[in-house]
């Protein structure tokens, strides 16, 4: 199996060369020279462990990695500690049998969101990677984060041999369990610094870092690298492939589907497009869907693309309840236009530069009908998503985050317009209590207090226990405090590594 760029089809990289790279140098991603059909093996594979089903996937793609190294990655990523049981991921039905809808709780991890499930194990898929290539170089990670990709990078690459991390975030733009989640972490290579400015000045000071000659310099004199853990790396995309695969079949085990030609819909709240393209990724493979959801906030730049063929970046930006969504540029739907316009590069190419430029691009016909046959696009306002909480709460007895109740908001609109009754996967990709001073006012709690009594209070009201590893926040004590401006990042990333590397 080897791999090209979205922008560059003559290259051929192998999975390892991939992994370690993230990024291509003319700026397009990483994609699978050919997706196989799986379905020869559904028989075999419906009724493997999540573990072994893993090996399996990541077998066909990493085929540069030896059997021992998939398996020593998997069984140290998706562990029951880790996880909360043996299976990292847990299906349960929303409403009555006669519902046809199941929720893929992703978010039993480590910092209880969806992006453990990619981040526990892309560390280690790097590091072997880094191995294969022959130098003994050591990845610096650098993250910008709005909250739950920092936190899922940091408890990934804690203690992973010859990596660093950095991880920046905005002073004030997270929420308190986000900000004490990081500032509490243990490890020996993580570092954690508050940004004065907003998400966007954070993510720039990263970029710069990342392209600036001198510090890739520095880099190389400390036998170092920069290598970023944001979703546009493939080893991240392919893990979240896996879990889709593994629904399907237990859908089939608990008897929710009668065989394995029959079609399910999947619902997926969208902020990058990585977890709704591996879904996709899943169907080309085989995996059979009739359509999928893509379901965004107020950021509904996504919901208007599917319904028009224009993407178009200029608008306002929203900050929601639902932040983790709060994105007007979708990195990893660079990767779907690329398969359904039929690997036009050329196109692909010319659009993204006008993104860059103009700020628009319009596909053309063909794409776009490609895209409106297999997608539906909707956005919840944060009072309708608000509204669902509640609702889902009351009448189905189920305790959903912003971020899920904005897929249920959107599905059921679908299914509305549609009649469609096909069975449902509808990703749920945050502990409710992560967005604690959402969901209880949208449970109709509006007291003063402050984050910690909000989980206790929404506990008292749902009936639902919080993930201890949240709960037990509130006794740890903070490690990183330092708040710096952003002109000062590349020095606070050379002093880090520095203080780790010692001067030459
Ligand atoms: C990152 C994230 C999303 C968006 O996932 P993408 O793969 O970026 O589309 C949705 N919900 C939560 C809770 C997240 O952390």
């Amino acid at each position: 199996m080897f791999y090209k760029s979205t922008r560059n089809p003559a290259l051929r990289l192998k999975a390892s060369e991939a992994i370690a790279q993230g990024l291509s140098d003319e700026g397009g991603l990483f994609v699978p020279m050919n997706l196989p059909n799986v379905k020869a093996n559904f028989a075999d594979w419906v009724n493997l462990s999540y573990q072994e089903l893993a090996e399996e996937i990541f077998g066909i793609f990493l085929d540069d990695f030896t059997q021992a190294e998939i398996h020593d990655c998997v069984s140290q990523a998706y562990t029951a500690e880790k996880f909360g049981g043996k299976t990292p991921v847990k299906i349960v039905p929303l409403g009555s049998k006669d519902d046809h809808k199941w929720i893929l709780e992703l978010w039993h991890g480590p910092t209880c969101a969806f992006k453990d499930m990619a981040l526990q194990i892309l560390p280690r898929f790097l590091t072997v990677a880094q191995s294969k290539s022959g130098d003994d170089k050591e990845a610096v990670i650098l993250v910008a984060t709005s909250g739950d990709t920092g936190k899922a990078a940091l408890e990934g690459f804690k203690d992973v041999s010859s990596t660093s991390i950095v991880v920046f975030y905005p002073d004030g733009g997270v929420s308190q369990v986000q900000k004490k989640q990081m500032a509490t972490q243990e490890g020996e290579n993580v570092t954690v610094c508050a940004v004065k400015g907003n998400f966007d000045d954070t993510q720039t000071g990263v970029k710069l870092i990342f392209n600036n000659p001198e510090m890739k310099d520095f880099l190389e004199k400390k036998n170092c690298f920069f290598s970023s853990a944001n979703s546009i790396n493939w080893g991240r995309l392919l893990p979240q492939v896996v879990y889709y695969f593994y629904t399907y079949f237990e859908l089939y085990r608990k008897g929710a589907i009668s065989d394995m030609n029959q079609e399910v819909n999947i619902a997926v709240p969208t902020g990058n497009f990585g977890n709704i393209l591996a879904a996709f990724y899943a169907n080309q493979m085989g995996l059979p869907v009739k359509k999928f959801i893509c379901a965004s906030n107020a950021n509904n730049v996504l919901t208007d693309f599917i319904s028009t063929g224009v993407y178009n970046r200029n608008r306002d930006f929203y900050t929601t309840t639902s932040p983790s969504m709060d994105i007007l540029v979708s990195s990893n739907l660079e990767r779907l236009l690329y398969s359904l316009s039929g690997e036009n590069s050329e196109k692909l190419t010319e659009w993204m530069d006008a993104l860059r430029t103009a700020g628009n691009y319009t596909v053309d016909g063909h794409t776009f009908k490609e895209v409106s046959s297999k997608f539906y696009g909707g956005f919840c306002t944060d009072e309708e998503t608000a509204s669902i909480i509640k609702n889902t709460f009351e009448t189905k007895d189920y305790l959903a985050d912003t971020h899920t109740a904005v897929a249920i908001g959107v599905y059921d609109r679908y299914a509305e317009e549609t009649g469609d009754s096909t069975p449902v996967i509808i990703a749920s990709t945050a502990s409710p209590y992560k967005f604690s001073e959402s969901v209880l006012p949208a449970l109709g709690n509006q007291e003063n207090m402050d984050e910690f009594a909000k989980i206790k209070k929404l506990e008292e009201i749902s009936g639902v226990a919080a993930p201890t590893q949240i709960k037990e926040l509130e006794k740890l004590s903070e490690r990183f405090n330092t708040v710096i401006d952003k002109e000062n990042m590349p020095d606070f990333v050379c002093e880090t590594v520095t203080a780790k590397k010692g001067t030459v």
